[in-house]
């Protein structure tokens, strides 16, 4: 048992999941490291140092996710703050060009078995774990949670004509970020007047697996606005839907 806060960050062995993990732990939170390989979350966490806990959770394995909320429950007895990260671009590990990619992932031409993997990850494995840890969030104190979408999903902007990057919306990536952010919206709603908070971030375009490494932000600036999110306090907001400095992202 700890009085410190306690989060739950998925995907956290790498990229801004792990940046996330030491930037939580640098303010005295004491952090669950998702990773699906516990081998990978034992090296992330042994990285960081005490105030990191590995935690091994696949968010597309309903026995995995039941262990890691069952652990929690021994172990910690609550949660605080539950960060849904862990995210797939595609099923090519690693093995892609960020534009042959995107004509290749059209609504003409996208692999349907690749579509429904993406949304697997992105979409049912965030409903998943929300409905595995909600009992612990509810243990919680000042509890929230943090879905880390990405704009390219917001449906306001690809709608309009003059949106620069509507030619990369496809059924793949993008649209289950479209239906990441329905979810949480249902999140939001279903949770309104219980004091849990929900917040929907979109981190900056960062250099990560996820693009191949062609994103054009570190992983310290991208990340930036994921871990304001994550720290804001009680009285921080609920129902935000922000990217870069705070910025509101239209739905
Ligand atoms: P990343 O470096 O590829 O990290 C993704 C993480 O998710 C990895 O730890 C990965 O584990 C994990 N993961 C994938 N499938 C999983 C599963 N089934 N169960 C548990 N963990 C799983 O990519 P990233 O850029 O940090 O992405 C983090 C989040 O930010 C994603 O939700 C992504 O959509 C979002 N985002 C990223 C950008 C960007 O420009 N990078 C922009 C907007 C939004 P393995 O190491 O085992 O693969």
């Amino acid at each position: 048992m700890t009085d410190n806060r306690i989060a739950l960050v998925t995907g956290a062995n790498q990229g801004i999941g792990l940046q996330l993990a030491k930037e939580l732990v640098a303010n005295g939170v004491t952090v669950l490291l998702g990773s699906r390989s516990a081998e990978k979350g034992e090296a992330a966490a042994k990285d960081i140092g005490a105030g990191a806990v590995a935690i091994q959770i696949d968010v597309t394995d309903a026995a995995s996710i039941a262990a890691a909320a069952e652990r929690i429950r021994a172990e910690f007895g609550r949660l605080d703050l539950l960060v849904n990260n862990a995210g797939i671009s595609n099923t090519r590990n690693g093995d892609f060009e960020l534009a042959e990619f995107s004509n290749n992932s059209r609504a003409s031409n996208a692999s349907l078995q690749e579509v429904r993997a993406i949304w697997d990850t992105n979409v049912f494995g965030v409903l998943a774990v929300y409905q595995a840890m909600l009992p612990l969030l509810q243990q919680g104190v000042a509890a929230r949670i943090v879905n880390v979408s990405s704009g390219v999903g917001s449906l306001t902007r690809n709608a309009d004509p003059a949106f620069p990057y509507r030619s990369i919306f496809g059924p793949g990536y993008a649209a289950s970020k479209t239906a990441l952010n329905a979810m949480t919206l249902a999140m939001m709603i279903e949770l309104e007047g219980t004091g849990i908070k929900v917040n929907l971030v979109s981190p900056g375009f960062t250099s990560t697996a996820l693009n191949n490494y062609a994103g054009t932000e570190s992983v310290e600036d991208g990340s930036r606005e994921v871990v304001r999110v994550c720290l804001l306090g009680p009285d921080g907001a609920t129902g935000t839907f922000t990217g870069w400095n705070n910025s509101t992202i239209p739905w």
